[in-house]
């Protein structure tokens, strides 16, 4: 049987980002690293926006956004995000980036077949594919069981579900240099429902019909949607360009209880997704450089997760939205129209002072958060 150092099942964005930390390490020469995906990741099957104040990943980055919007029914507000950007990322760029380096490395092997099962014994780990199994030091598990976070009560599972449109219009609509991060002025039947647009150019954008609730909806449901607001915004003519469709898991489930010695779970199916947001991509470029620089130290990847105050404010945020999932644009409204935005951005980013976490937890409305905090101190 095949071994290998490290083992990678799932290569998408967590893995590859690990590796590509772990590349730049330079400790990984005399270690042997299989990646196994049953995707050959050559496919645009996503696109990641974040917002950064760094050159990070400046050469795949293809659009950044000084200027944001929010908007609700009742107000629309240009958002100063300074000293941030918002940035694009096309995830094919970022396969293709990664990949391009990992062939630089003859000790990095990508295998495409479906992980069928990873199991640890006597401090090795067994990793089983449909037709083959090859034993490893250590595996980095990318692949989310979605049923770990069903299969509880104690952790309310929300889910940010969205389909988006990349179109080009016939009329010029677009103000190419704002994003809209969240418009709630389209109905919310008792949901957390926005609209999230990204311009490219003053005829193209990226519009992405989004919800923070317990249910998907039907397809038919979230493309009417898009229509309806295309239409709102002038457009009589249109091509679509691409589509694309998400359903991140929004919930403070520890998930890195499922870590042992030698398996650890990295991206979404580790907990790496903010659960408050659903965004990931920030937290993974972290993780993975904190994880690399824990292996060079540690071997125990128990020993890796460490718990902090924000993953508590997160629990609060789920278990408001859970009990009363209408009150989302409340809260971000709350947040938003009177809040500095850049300082509610480095809130989530997880880099905010105590001090400064209690100026963005005053605009959210008290009562439902009093009530989740005494329900879960209590
Ligand atoms: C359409 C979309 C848009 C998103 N946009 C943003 C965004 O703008 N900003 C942000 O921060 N986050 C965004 N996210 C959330 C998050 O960043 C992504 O989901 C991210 O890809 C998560 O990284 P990951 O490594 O955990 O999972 P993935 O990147 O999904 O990687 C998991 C890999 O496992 C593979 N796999 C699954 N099952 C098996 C199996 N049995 N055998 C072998 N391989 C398997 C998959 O093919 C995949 O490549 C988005 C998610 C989606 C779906």
């Amino acid at each position: 049987m095949q071994h290998y150092n490290y083992i990678f099942t799932g290569t998408g964005l967590a893995a590859l980002m690990t590796v590509y930390e772990m590349i730049l390490s330079h400790k990984i020469e005399d270690k042997t690293i299989l990646l196994i995906d049953s995707d050959a990741k050559k496919t645009n099957d996503r696109t990641w926006c974040f917002w950064d104040e760094t050159s990070l990943f400046e050469e795949i980055t293809s659009k950044k956004w000084k200027n944001t919007l929010f908007a609700n029914q009742n107000f629309k507000k240009n958002l100063n995000i300074d000293p941030y950007q918002y940035k694009m990322i096309h995830g094919v760029d970022l396969y293709e980036f990664i990949f391009n380096e990992i062939s630089k490395h003859q000790n990095i092997y990508f295998l495409q077949k479906k992980v069928i099962d990873f199991s640890e014994f006597e401090n090795q780990c067994l990793v089983k594919t449909e037709h083959n199994s090859y034993t490893c030091n250590k595996v980095f598990n990318s692949i989310y069981n979605p049923s770990i976070g069903t299969l509880q009560k104690k952790y309310p599972l929300l889910q940010q579900h969205f389909i988006g449109w990349f179109i080009k219009s016939k009329e010029s609509v677009f103000d190419e240099n704002a994003a809209t991060f969240m418009d709630f002025s389209v109905k919310q039947d008792g949901n957390t429902r926005f609209m999230y647009v990204l311009p490219t150019s003053k005829n193209e954008a990226l519009l992405e019909y989004t919800l923070f609730s317990k249910d998907l909806l039907s397809k038919s449901a979230y493309e009417n949607e898009i229509e309806s607001y295309i239409k709102k915004l002038g457009i009589t003519e249109y091509e679509i360009i691409e589509k694309e469709q998400g359903n991140i898991p929004m919930t403070c489930y520890p998930f890195w209880k499922h870590n042992s010695k030698n398996i650890i779970h990295i991206g979404s199916a580790g907990g790496w997704t903010k659960a408050s947001t659903g965004f990931t991509f920030k937290n993974v470029t972290k993780k993975s450089k904190q994880l690399v620089a824990f292996l060079e130290i540690d071997s125990d990847f128990t020993k890796f997760h460490k718990k902090n105050k924000f993953w508590f404010y997160d629990l609060l945020f789920i278990d408001v939205l859970y009990k009363n999932n209408a009150i989302g644009s409340k809260v971000f409204s709350g947040l938003f129209e009177k809040g500095k935005s850049g300082l509610i951005l480095k809130f989530l980013d997880e880099e905010t002072s105590l001090f400064e976490d209690i100026k963005v937890i005053l605009k959210c409305p008290k009562i439902p958060f009093m009530k989740a905090f005494f329900g879960r101190v209590f």
